[in-house]
């Protein structure tokens, strides 16, 4: 793998950047493998990476339909954080922060972590009495997190309206929480897993699997069938189709969510924001862009929300936060499928197939869990075992009832 430092830019540019080698190999698929990867997102990639990294596992395909990182890693709004409130997340996805900690220096790839700080704003004091137990729970669970005072949300984020029509109590932060570039966690993966050998290849969609003996022997695909007995899904809002095909039913609802950008401007904001209860976050990025989010799509009986109602809402909600942002214009507006479980935590590792491996489930917030969710399924599939720090997440807890209730930390309501 060619080696990213500035002695090679300073080399390459007197070369006039001639001599730059494709950043990972575009693979054609071979007849087998020892284990197929299907979806060529962050997680997808991820696990290629550890099993080859850390397994000596080297015969893996990543199978991608479209492009790596067409799906949601590279839709999705870059917050990177791990205070959430049980002990079992908690532990999951701050081993994922910690990777994301040395992730650059792992991949060789600036992936621009930021740990820039996330607040969580309450509004009432009823709120803020939530948010003090969410913020006890995250530091009992070995976490940083700290309560915060008006005066001292309004020092870090200095033009944030405390007096709107929803003013604002207190909240509190995790300062290691921030954003990095999901573009860069996907390529760097990518790099790295094709410079140990793993084939990345896209334009490749896996249409059903050969099931034998309640084991999976292939995959069939739009370029023809591939032999493997070990498959890992990692589909995300697609994982319903696809795990019908192999007869699994999972308990996931697949919504949109949308986020949007403004224009750039100069740093304003260099904290991220996130409010529940009017339903929105903001951070600024490093391209000076302000970027936004909220709830996902939903239209049931209770809510009709969603589209250009739902975006409206959304830009409302900041503007309460931000009034100066109203004299920006909005640059692009974008969606992904997300697939929500009912207990917004993660669906990982075995199947009732042998052999067939799932991690889906990430809803709004899998972006922060790629490390971690590419490390934790590699060793369950090299061991064929899960991981300990996601033995909690199994497809059983739905029958057993032994559900990861996050709904709450999930950072945006759906
Ligand atoms: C607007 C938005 C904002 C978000 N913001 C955040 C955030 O701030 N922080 C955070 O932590 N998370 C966030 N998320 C969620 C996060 O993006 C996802 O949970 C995460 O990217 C999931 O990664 P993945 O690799 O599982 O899925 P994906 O990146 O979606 O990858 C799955 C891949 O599988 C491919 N695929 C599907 N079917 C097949 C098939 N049959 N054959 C072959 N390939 C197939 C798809 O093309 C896709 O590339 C956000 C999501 C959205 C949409």
């Amino acid at each position: 793998m060619q080696r990213y430092s500035f002695v090679n830019l300073v080399r390459q540019a007197l070369r006039h950047h001639r001599g730059w080698q494709p950043a990972w190999r575009d693979a054609q698929p071979q007849r087998a493998y020892d284990v197929i990867v299907i979806g060529g997102g962050g997680h997808g990639l991820a696990t290629a990476y550890y099993l080859a990294k850390k397994h000596g596992i080297r015969r893996v395909a990543v199978l991608e339909k479209g492009w790596i990182g067409g799906g949601n890693s590279g839709r999705n709004t870059q917050v990177t954080r791990s205070n959430y409130f049980y002990p079992a997340s908690s532990a999951f996805y701050d081993h994922s922060l910690k990777l994301y900690e040395g992730l650059g220096r792992e991949l060789n790839f600036n992936v621009m972590l930021s740990q820039r700080g996330q607040i969580v704003l309450a509004h009432s004091e009823h709120e803020l009495e939530i948010n003090r137990r969410w913020a006890n729970a995250i530091r009992m669970n070995g976490v940083d997190s700290e309560i915060l005072t008006p005066a001292q949300i309004k020092k870090l984020a200095p033009i944030i309206n405390l007096e709107s029509r929803f003013p604002i109590v207190g909240g509190f932060i995790q300062r290691r929480a921030g954003i990095s570039r999901h573009d860069a966690v996907v390529w760097g993966y990518a790099r790295a897993a094709s410079a140990l050998g793993v084939d990345i290849i896209q334009g490749c969609e896996v249409s059903g699997f050969d099931i034998g003996g309640g084991r999976v022997r292939a995959v069939q695909t739009s370029r023809g069938s591939i032999a493997s007995d070990r498959v890992v899904m990692s589909v995300a809002g697609h994982s319903s189709v696809l795990a019908q095909r192999a007869g699994l039913s999972l308990p996931i609802t697949t919504m949109v969510l949308q986020a949007m950008v403004t224009e750039p401007l100069k740093p304003v904001l260099d904290v991220v924001v996130m409010s529940a209860a009017i339903h929105a976050y903001v951070s600024q990025s490093d391209r000076g862009e302000i970027v936004m989010g909220g709830g996902a799509d939903v239209y049931n009986s209770y809510s009709q929300r969603g589209g250009l109602s739902l975006l409206r809402a959304t830009v409302g909600a900041v503007l309460e936060l931000f009034p100066s942002f109203s004299r920006l214009r909005l640059m692009r507006q974008w969606a992904g499928m997300v697939d929500v479980t009912p207990d917004t935590t993660p669906i990982m590792g075995l199947t009732r197939v042998e052999g067939l491996y799932i991690n889906c489930g990430w809803g709004t917030g899998g972006y922060k869990a790629i490390p971690a969710g590419g490390d934790t399924m590699a060793y369950t599939v090299a061991h064929n075992r899960p991981h300990a720090l996601i033995e909690r997440f199994g497809l059983d807890r739905f029958a057993r009832g032994a559900l990861v209730d996050e709904g709450a930390a999930a950072g945006v309501a759906h």
